[in-house]
């Protein structure tokens, strides 16, 4: 955990405040209410599973909560602050320094070797090369692929790829993880070990959102929230029963 992380203000603010968002895509009749109001907490040290159908603004949330989309109403805090009053140029920080996202399209780049693509991100926070690689190598370690540091993406098997782009979310200790389905390509027992790794960065005082269709997954999450049609509901409905 960063010295910041740690700091007693820090832990009292919620990591991310949604207050009331609402994300409306388009305008007149054929506009797409992806979000229609919707508020959540997340603090610092919790892990927080999304359920709900495809398309009931799962992916939506999770973009607004990292600062990677805005909302057309309502407020996002981040660590208290309103996003709306960030310039670009914050927010990009923002969104560099704090959060973490891991998404079901990988994006490693293809010409950097896997200890280059999760160094990636500390060189952009303008860490030096050697503590950028050094602190890429102690996040290799913990995803299991120390041995593979100095090969690239397409040297690797697929399951390899997703964990070097999970271990590329976490270098730098971000305070905010984001995972889109992050087990989606995954077999059973390599997603167990992802939901452990996020866990695990959740019990280091991470804040983490996990959208996933698994009750199995969604099990090691302190809270499940469910959206349908935009909003959050109290229970899985009817969809999400049968999928058990
Ligand atoms: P989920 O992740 O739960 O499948 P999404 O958040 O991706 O749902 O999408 C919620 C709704 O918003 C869907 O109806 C989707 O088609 C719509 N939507 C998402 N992004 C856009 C966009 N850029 N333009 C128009 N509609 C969108
Ligand atoms: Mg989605």
């Amino acid at each position: 955990m960063s010295a910041e992380a740690a700091s007693p203000a820090a832990a009292d603010t919620p990591v991310v405040r949604l207050i009331d968002v609402v994300r409306t895509h388009g305008d007149g009749p054929q506009a797409v209410h992806a979000l229609k109001g919707v508020s959540l907490e997340m603090r610092a040290g919790e892990l927080v599973a999304v359920m709900g159908p495809s398309g009931s603004g799962k992916s939506t949330l999770l973009n607004i909560a990292g600062g990677l989309d805005r909302p057309t109403a309502g407020s996002v805090l981040v660590e208290g602050h309103p996003l709306e009053t960030l310039s670009a140029k914050r927010l990009a920080a923002l969104r560099r320094r704090r959060a973490g996202y891991v998404f079901q399209d990988l994006n490693l780049i293809p010409s950097l070797t896997v200890a280059e693509n999760v160094a990636l991100p500390r060189e952009l926070d303008g860490a030096g090369m050697r503590s950028a690689r050094k602190d890429a190598l102690a996040v290799l370690g913990e995803v299991g692929l120390a041995g593979m540091a100095d090969r690239f993406p397409d040297e690797i098997s697929g399951g390899q790829r997703q964990r070097a782009a999970i271990a590329r979310a976490l270098v730098g200790k971000r305070r905010l993880l984001l995972a889109d389905e992050p087990t989606g390509a995954l077999d059973t027992p390599m997603g167990d070990e992802i939901l452990r790794l996020l866990r695990g960065q959740a019990d280091a005082g991470a804040a983490v959102l996990l959208v996933t269709h698994e009750p199995r997954y969604a099990a090691w999450a302190d809270r499940v929230i469910f959206l349908r049609d935009g909003q959050i509901v109290d229970g899985p409905g009817d969809g999400l029963v049968s999928a058990r």
